[in-house]
């Protein structure tokens, strides 16, 4: 009986042991298939977003497919595991590893790809991924950023900021704005979040556009940051985006949010305007070249496209702009320009790098525009600093001039306090004569000599040692504009040491018109006689760099002391800048220049002067522009090697990315491998 019982019991314990076992077996049947079916759901998901335009997907359907996707990757890799460790059948278990991963291998493969470079071209690999990744965006923003502002045209995603009522209106009108200008009108909301999601600052996929994180730093004039201004504009010019278009060129799509950006003109027309300057303008043709940018022609599509799209609006108008960038084909923007504009790219080159110069010689110059865009303080009436730069500029503008022809020696010491016995001093032979120019600049560290003669132009630096060689960096194919842009640097250099100016020299302020503010302009009369009296400061980072100029009114207007407000070695000081003058030709001329550096304290930190040793007007032999005249033998010269100059760094990848890539990239090679072995290693079909 008790036996009975017993054989009983155990015969039912068997029997669930058997059927839990099948239940198993069956499971692990079902889940090696589940990463299959969450990885083609994934990608159908993704495609079908894309394709039918959903432009801000709710996180749910896509983040659900890819939590399943990782989930039933790590059962197969668990099961997988648990069947090599334990046996029997090892080769299965390996293979349920390999073959139940791919699908996740090959989505980070994918992702890898995209992210491996910081350029990202508009392919189908990117555009298949923007659903994912709005629908993870999507996910993040509903916890790091609670808080929902809607306007009109926009949806502001944000953790709390000052007035979001007052900055979605000024969002809405600048979209309006830009609605008004194309002749379109953007359908939906664009999703405005207030802050970095993906680790990503200042981005626009389909329907979000990720801007500042609060409003103070870099704002134009209705309170918003330039970077909410421009990726808002990316969305608005988008909304129509047909999901197969050929993708307008790099020029075309940042050259639009920058122009829209809301920039002071003169700070949209720097950088174009410095290249015009020094000969380094890049040709349209090579700008919209296709294929994978380097980082210079990468900056160049937000500072040249800018100005070129700025052109392309004033000249053609709105709607004939908006029909470019959304009519652009596979036929490149040389074909589309002729068909849409009537011009070729390079009829398009000349047009708008003319219209640069032309901005530019509207003001005068470009110390002059950046001058008069400045913003007013407080205390300090527009029209009456308009007024104060159009005297100033005058009197200012050609003192310069007196220089040509002339040679002038310069001498330099410097003392720091931190290390009194390291004095040292340097000298600088300036000579302009008609179409010639020369800088000889001997320390006791190093040699620099440019010599700029139409036929022979030399940019020359050499070592202490006398065994150390001369080096050209003057390297281009083009010698007539080496020849140029060496003459333009020893006549801007000469500037910057004799004209301590506005126009001339320390424009590290003036030229930012969207960061700094007049805060101060008095003229008075004091006991030396009529002087007025400038304060140009820095708005953003909390930064209280600021500069205090004395200009004498009664002596056109140059420089008589400055005391600026800045940074030595990370701590705070004040530069005490004096200047003296005699006269030549009933002008000024800058005779001494000394400069104190002082810590918080009072303490006296670093002495610099600058004396002219000797000068002499009239013009200078032809004799003097050559080598041997300066004690340079030309058999001594070797080329510089490296990149020229103006050349952008190319801003490094994050070391992991590459490395994610080629993980990723084994991951998927061995599970494909494994995968397609044939079964019978195993003894056969299970
Ligand atoms: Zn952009």
């Amino acid at each position: 009986m008790v036996a009975l019982r017993t054989e009983e019991v155990s015969g039912g314990r068997k029997s669930v042991a058997a059927q839990s076992m099948k239940g198993i077996k069956k499971l692990g049947g079902t889940v090696k298939y589940l990463p299959w079916l969450a990885g083609v759901g994934l990608y159908v998901g993704m495609a079908g977003m894309w394709h039918f335009r959903i432009a801000h997907p709710h996180f749910l359907p896509l983040v659900s497919l890819v939590v399943l996707l990782v989930a039933s990757s790590l059962v197969a890799v668990l099961a997988g595991l648990w069947r090599l460790v334990r046996g029997p059948r090892r080769w299965y278990g390996l293979r349920l590893l390999a073959l139940g991963t791919l699908p996740a291998a090959l989505l980070g493969l994918h992702v890898a790809w995209v992210l491996r470079s910081e350029v990202h071209e508009f392919g189908y690999d990117l555009r298949l991924l923007i659903p994912l990744a709005e629908s993870v965006m999507d996910l993040e923003a509903r916890i790091r950023y609670p808080r929902r502002t809607v306007g009109r045209k926009v949806v502001m995603i944000h953790a709390g900021v000052a007035n979001p009522e007052e900055q979605v209106e000024a969002m809405d009108r600048h979209i309006e704005r830009m609605e008004r200008l194309l002749g379109h009108e953007a359908p939906g909301k664009v999703h405005w979040v207030r802050g970095e999601l993906l680790g990503y600052p200042g981005l626009c996929l389909r329907g979000i556009a990720i801007g500042s994180r609060q409003r103070g730093r870099r704002t134009a004039p209705d309170g918003l940051e330039f970077v909410d201004h421009h990726e808002v504009a990316h969305w608005t010019i988008n909304t129509i985006e047909r999901p197969y278009a050929v993708a307008p060129p790099a020029a075309l799509i940042e050259g639009w949010a920058q122009s829209q950006s809301v920039y002071p003109p003169a700070e949209l027309y720097r950088e174009p305007s410095a290249d015009r300057e020094e000969d380094t303008w890049m040709p349209l043709a090579e700008l919209v070249a296709p294929g994978r940018p380097g980082a210079d022609r990468r900056d160049r599509a937000y500072t040249q496209g800018g100005v070129l799209v700025d052109y392309l609006l004033t000249r053609y108008s709105g709607p004939a702009f908006f029909a470019l960038y959304q009519g652009c084909t596979s036929d490149g923007l040389d074909a589309d320009c002729q068909r849409l504009l009537g011009c070729d790219l390079n009829q398009l080159d000349r047009a708008y790098s003319r219209h640069v110069d032309d901005m530019v010689d509207r003001h005068g110059s470009y110390s002059q525009w950046c001058l008069e865009e400045l913003r007013c303080g407080p205390g300090v009436d527009p029209a009456g600093w308009q007024q104060f730069v159009r005297k100033y500029v005058a009197s200012v503008k050609n003192l310069g001039d007196l220089y040509n022809p002339s040679r002038v020696t310069l001498e330099y010491t410097s003392r720091r306090h931190a290390s009194p016995e390291s004095v040292s001093t340097s000298h600088i032979d300036f000579a302009l004569s008609g179409p010639c120019a020369a800088c000889d600049y001997r320390s006791d560290k190093s040699r620099g000599l440019t010599l700029a003669h139409p036929a022979r132009t030399w940019e020359l630096f050499r070592g202490r040692s006398s065994a150390d060689r001369w080096v050209n960096r003057s390297r281009a194919v083009d010698q007539d504009a080496v020849y140029r842009l060496a003459l333009r640097k020893v006549s801007s250099d000469l500037r910057a040491s004799l004209l301590p100016s506005l126009l001339h020299a320390y424009m590290n302020l003036v030229e930012l018109p969207s960061v700094v503010q007049v805060a101060e302009l008095r003229e008075s009369m004091e006991e030396d006689g009529p002087r007025a009296r400038v304060t140009i400061e820095r708005l953003d980072g909390g930064s209280k760099e600021r500069q205090t100029w004395i200009f004498a009114a009664d002596r056109a207007y140059v420089a008589v002391r400055m005391t600026e407000f800045r940074n030595f070695e990370g701590k705070p000081a004040t530069w005490h800048w004096e200047m003296q003058y005699d006269q030549h030709d009933g002008k000024p001329m800058l005779t001494r220049m000394s400069v104190k550096t002082t810590s918080e304290d009072g303490r006296l930190l670093w002495e610099q002067e600058l004396k002219v040793k000797d000068r002499r007007f009239g013009p200078v032999a032809e004799d003097y522009f050559r080598l041997q005249t300066h004690d340079v033998d030309g058999s001594q010269i070797t080329e510089a090697t490296g990149p020229p100059a103006r050349t952008t760094e190319e801003s490094p990848t994050p070391w992991w990315r590459a490395k994610l890539f080629w993980g990723f990239m084994a991951w998927a090679v061995f599970a494909l491998v494994v995968g397609l072995l044939p079964l019978r290693m195993d003894g056969g079909r299970r």
